[in-house]
């Protein structure tokens, strides 16, 4: 099958939203009035953030719930997407399977594709997202206050947990296996909670690297420190004994960390209700510009729980 033929078959459906989708030289959108344009770019390798071998299906919807989860930290409203596929060969099985698990997440989040670009090459997929906020309602990285409280949504350390598993490095029970796995293959980008949470939250970011990591960016931004509390994170694994190191630094969860100063507390609570989304306080924001962990006696918990850096770290073995 040709360039032209697999985007036809597979990438090519009406356009719900856009003026003009797939098939011309630009595609052409149409913001609604006043509102601010949120874009964001995720790249995914074979072999370095995917077996090669995966199921095309989970692949799909992962390579867009990790552009929607930009949006989400953004507390921006899903409207577009572009794929820029590199592909080895053109396999029709593979590619059904990749664009029905892509457009299924895509349908739930009414967010359409609308062009892209397609060449032989090593696996690779790359995929440009389009939101929408009101002009100075996005949620930042800079905002967060000496005395905001810290909250995580879901769980952590769970797609790590799957990795190590996958990779036989430690073994899980059947049930826990297949939780982790969910988690690993098919992240939930936590696009209603980034929604509800604009006008509330002072700042926010998406955990892909890992906690620690993530919340740095945060206080680098925000030009401030945290306290985080190891018994407040201990409940946020699905499985038990859970290495810490999982939940602090394991990086791919696609959830969202975020501030909040106390008296919205009962805020929080709504908008994680309204976005049907588990919410957890986890720490607080400090003046001083440390990355501080105590555990349930308020003593300092030291180790290195450096996040996941592609440039010194790998999953191909
Ligand atoms: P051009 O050469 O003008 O850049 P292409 O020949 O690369 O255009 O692509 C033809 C059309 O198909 C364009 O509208 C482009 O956006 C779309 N397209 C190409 N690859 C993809 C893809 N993987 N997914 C969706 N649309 C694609
Ligand atoms: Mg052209």
């Amino acid at each position: 099958m040709g360039e032209f033929d697999l985007i036809k078959e597979f990438f090519t459906r009406p356009t719900q939203r856009a003026v003009l989708g797939v098939g011309d030289d630009c595609a052409l959108l149409q913001p609604a009035p006043g509102m601010q344009l949120a874009i964001s770019t995720d790249m995914l390798v074979s072999g370095q953030h995917f077996f090669a071998d995966v199921d095309p299906f989970t692949l799909g919807h992962k390579a867009l719930a990790v552009n929607l989860s930009d949006l989400a930290a953004c507390g921006a409203k899903p409207l577009a997407f572009t794929l820029a596929l590199a592909l080895p060969e053109s396999n029709a099985t593979w590619l059904s399977a990749f664009s029905k698990g892509m457009f299924a997440l895509a349908d739930q989040h009414s967010c359409e594709l609308i062009g892209g670009d397609t060449t032989r090459g090593p696996l690779t997929i790359s995929i440009t997202i389009f939101g929408e906020v009101p002009p100075g309602q996005a949620l930042l990285r800079s905002g967060a206050c000496a005395g905001d409280d810290i909250y995580v949504s879901g769980s952590l350390g769970d797609a790590r947990l799957g990795l190590e598993a996958l990779q036989g490095k430690i073994s899980l029970s059947a049930h826990d296996l297949v939780q982790a796995r969910q988690r690993l293959e098919q992240p939930t980008p936590r696009i209603a909670l980034g929604l509800a949470l604009r006008g509330i939250a002072t700042s926010a970011i998406d955990v892909s690297d890992g906690l620690l990591g993530d919340l740095q960016h945060v206080l680098d931004s925000s030009k401030a420190g945290a306290t985080l509390h190891t018994h407040l994170l201990q409940p946020l694994m699905i499985a038990a004994n859970q290495p810490l190191a999982y939940i602090l630094a394991g990086g791919d969860d696609y959830e969202l960390v975020f501030t909040a100063p106390p008296h919205l507390r009962e805020a929080v609570t709504r908008a994680a209700q309204s976005a049907r989304t588990p919410v957890s306080r986890i720490g607080c924001i400090d003046a001083s510009p440390q990355l501080r962990l105590l555990d349930a006696h308020g003593t300092l918990v030291s180790g290195t729980f450096a996040s996941f850096d592609h440039f010194s770290s790998s999953i191909a073995s």
